[in-house]
């Protein structure tokens, strides 16, 4: 709502100005303009005034003695009763730096002085006309908020609250500067958000807190302070369903990959406390416009998450946006290097790295190490008679019965073209061969919805370390393909085992 000029007047102004001469021209401009004023000659005048006279508008010079405009203007701005009376700082300094400073400490306007002020009228006009700063227009334009008693005079202890206002203005940068240092900290996104989990954690009070990425589905909870297992249910339960609704349309709780962080302790299992979730805080991050994130703090303490905590919030959404954004950009540049884009398996470079670790791994600690080769049965045949996109679905469908078929600490990869890999660490070659017999049989049964409702069949050759007597990883895959080729021999849809410089044999 636009306040129209005779709303706003006749209105009292503070001018806090520590020199005589300017004093006289500001109050001349705005007398002319009907405006009652009332003078501070520096800062400590200033803030008492404006706390006992409540004025519609303050203009702020910025050097004065006793305090400087900017620390006026920032104590004004941070108290509840003060934030919505507009203030025009006013200086000769016109140093885009002095400017940039004076409006971060709230000032709602910059205004340069010059010979006779010109502009001071204009931008008075603007502000009164537009409302109180940041609130809500109350009949006089300015004054206390309803319901808001003026200060008394223990109040207005202007030095206690400059001292209380800096020192809060560090702890926040403290705060701010901590969670920022999470940028730096890992490559792992899972690290990186328990880390900022866990600062969050330590500035609100908060029993489980969580973040949920909305694109990939993950939600990371922590665990802060000690529970028992029937709060922590609930709590998990209470944070998919705030995430839920962030989720694209028609997605389920099911489909979120839940991680939690959390000390043994700290969950207790026998505990027979009936302590349930009194208050619960949930907060949107945002990142280049869009929703991100969410992050949801549970606490037993009725009214835990008050005024104080919101301020808190407000001060660290914007770092906690970016480690969390940072975080999940990095992994899925990570994934994106590792993955292969048809099937979402591990592509051949990463499938290589990884046979390599586990190899070493099984040779050090004497473990079992088995490779399975699959390859689709004449696929040729199928891109030719239905097409090549029809050949793609098929290749990610096989993906998706193989990643059905192994355990989660199995490695699947997309070999190259129609052939995967699965590698199966402690997993000795009778094993493995039931695992790959497992997948052929799923793929044989498997309905491909091909145009003709033909059917899909593939061809697996298995290696088991140390049983096949490779001594090094290149001869586990060579003696796995020698199986699938032998497997390819006798006829497809089948499983064949291989060994060092022997035959294939037959399951
Ligand atoms: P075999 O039973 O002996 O394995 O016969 P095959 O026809 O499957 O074997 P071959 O290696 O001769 O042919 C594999 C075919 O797979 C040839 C190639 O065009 C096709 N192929 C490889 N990668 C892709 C892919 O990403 N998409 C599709 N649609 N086809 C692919
Ligand atoms: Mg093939
Ligand atoms: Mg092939």
């Amino acid at each position: 709502m636009e306040a129209s000029r005779e709303n706003v007047s006749p209105c009292r102004i503070l001018v806090a100005e520590d020199s005589p001469t300017q004093r006289r021209i500001i109050m001349s401009v705005l007398a002319q303009e009907g405006h009652e004023v009332l003078l501070a000659s520096d800062g400590i005048e200033a803030v008492t005034q404006a706390f006992q006279e409540a004025p519609d508008l303050v203009v702020l010079d910025i050097e004065m003695p006793k305090m400087n405009g900017y620390q006026v203007c920032r104590l004004l701005k941070d108290d509840c009763r003060t934030a919505h009376i507009p203030i025009i700082m006013l200086t000769s300094k016109a140093q885009e730096t002095d400017k940039f400073w004076g409006l971060k400490t709230g000032a709602d306007r910059y205004v340069t002085k010059s010979f006779k002020l010109t502009g001071l009228a204009a931008t008075v006009q603007e502000l009164l006309e537009s409302g109180p700063a940041g609130g809500v227009l109350t009949p006089q334009g300015g004054g206390f908020q309803a319901g808001q008693e003026p200060p008394d005079d223990q109040d207005i202890d202007v030095l206690s609250r400059v001292n209380e206002l800096l020192d809060r203005k560090l702890y926040e940068a403290t705060i701010i500067n901590e969670i920022s240092k999470l940028n730096t900290l890992s490559e792992d996104c899972g690290i990186t958000l328990s880390s900022m989990l866990t600062v969050v954690a330590k500035v609100i009070e908060c029993h489980v807190c969580s973040v949920f990425l909305i694109e990939e589905a993950e939600l990371f909870i922590h665990v802060h302070d000690q529970v028992g297992r029937r709060y922590f249910d609930e709590a998990r339960r209470r944070m998919l369903e705030v995430a839920l609704p962030l989720m694209r349309p028609g997605s389920s709780p099911s489909q979120i990959k839940v991680s939690v962080d959390s000390e043994p302790s700290l969950v207790r299992e026998d505990s027979q406390e009936s302590g349930s979730i009194k208050s619960m805080l949930t907060l949107e991050l945002k990142a280049r416009g869009h929703t991100i994130a969410l992050l949801a703090l549970t606490s037993k303490s009725a009214d835990a998450f008050n005024h104080n905590v919101r301020r808190l919030l407000d001060i660290i959404e914007y770092p906690v946006s970016l480690v969390v954004d940072n975080a999940r950009l990095h992994e899925g540049t990570r994934k994106l290097a590792i993955t292969d884009g048809l099937t979402r398996l591990y592509n051949h470079r990463h499938f290589y790295e990884l046979l390599e670790q586990e190899f070493q791994r099984a040779t050090r600690y004497e473990s079992k190490l088995s490779l399975i080769m699959i390859d689709i049965d004449s696929f040729k045949l199928i891109n030719d008679t239905h097409g090549h996109q029809v050949g793609d679905e098929i290749i990610m469908a096989l993906a998706g019965v193989i990643s059905r078929e192994v355990r989660d600490v199995d490695i699947a990869a997309r070999y190259g073209g129609e052939e995967m890999a699965v590698l199966l660490p402690q997993t000795g070659i009778r094993q493995a061969k039931a695992v790959a017999e497992r997948i052929r049989a799923a793929v044989e049964n498997h309905d491909f919805s091909l145009p003709d409702r033909g059917t899909v069949s593939i061809s697996l050759g298995v290696a088991g370390f140390p049983e096949c007597g490779a001594s090094n990883y290149t001869m586990l895959v060579q003696v796995a393909d020698a199986a699938l080729y032998e497997a390819k021999k006798a006829g497809k849809n089948c499983v064949r085992t291989g060994k060092c410089h022997g035959t294939a044999k037959e399951i």
